[in-house]
């Protein structure tokens, strides 16, 4: 079997997100546009809030794709025009789907803004494929104690498996688009291999630490990411303990227009939905 090189590491560009909360993006950025079938991943802080200085993104709309939402601290709380609401802890997940779309609220929960924390997770945007981009919207909420987890045999390796498999364990998520998104917690020394078939597009991120990852081997260190070359799997081993996120899935191969909120195949169907938009077809927040 193969084992995948790291084709190049990739600095995080930092921004503000939403109403104006700190993230670190891998991509999109100039080193890296296009990762299909993704569209976009960013980490956001860990930043520490006071009461009430909590920031979230309020209103606003999806079409044309998924957003998957992981949480390591804090707290969340969603609301959407269908009049669905939820609230997302440490550990948890939501993967939603926009489908032909929603306007949808991320915002800090009312406790959250009492006590003031540290907000830390990810958003990563899965593009969705032509014959299912206008699919009714859905929810996937996923609590923490439902996510797979395995540990090796040393324990020194733990991975919680939010989609694909690991370490003999599977993703209890259903997915549109196949895709690999796994949260490895490697100790100092840690070890492991995992598998990725031939044909996905993929990447390490590194959360905390610093692992050497591929083959040959490449330091990559907090905040940046390694796009991994061709293979089967690749390596990952820890010099301190470290956090990372293996993220992989097949491209689609389809056009992109893309606009704000908006990703679809051409330009006509981003102006018919700007329109749906401005025109109250993805319905408003109650
Ligand atoms: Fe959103």
């Amino acid at each position: 079997m193969t084992r995948r090189p790291v084709a190049q590491v990739i600095d995080t560009v930092q921004t503000l997100e939403g109403g104006g909360f700190p993230v670190r993006r891998p991509f999109p950025v100039a080193q890296l546009l296009q990762f299909d079938p993704f569209l976009l991943f960013d980490h956001l802080g860990p930043v520490t809030w006071g009461p009430g200085q909590g920031i979230g993104a309020p209103d606003h709309p999806h079409r044309g794709f998924e957003t998957v939402t992981y949480l390591l601290s804090g707290e969340m709380q969603h609301k959407d025009s269908a009049g669905r609401s939820g609230t997302l802890r440490a550990g948890d997940v939501q993967w939603m789907t926009a489908g032909r779309g929603v306007v949808h609220s991320e915002m800090p929960t009312p406790e959250f803004q009492r006590s003031g924390g540290i907000m830390h997770g990810f958003q990563l945007w899965v593009n969705l494929p032509a014959k299912d981009k206008m699919m009714p919207p859905r929810y996937q909420d996923i609590p923490a104690a439902q996510i797979p987890e395995a540990m090796s045999a040393d324990g020194k390796v733990k991975v919680r498996v939010i989609a694909g498999s690991a370490l003999g364990k599977h993703a209890v998520i259903e997915v549109r688009t196949p895709i690999i998104y796994l949260h490895y917690t490697l100790r100092a020394g840690g070890e492991t291999a995992q598998d990725i078939p031939a044909d996905y597009n993929a990447m390490v991120y590194v959360i905390r630490g610093a692992a050497a990852v591929g083959d040959p081997q490449r330091d990559v260190r907090e905040g940046q990411a390694a796009l991994l070359g061709p293979g089967a799997s690749v390596q990952l081993a820890a010099k301190t303990d470290t956090d990372v996120l293996v993220l992989a899935g097949v491209p689609l191969n389809e056009p992109v227009a893309r606009h704000g909120p908006f990703v679809m195949n051409t330009a006509e169907e981003i102006q018919q939905a700007i329109r749906d938009y401005r025109e109250g077809r993805m319905g408003q927040i109650a």
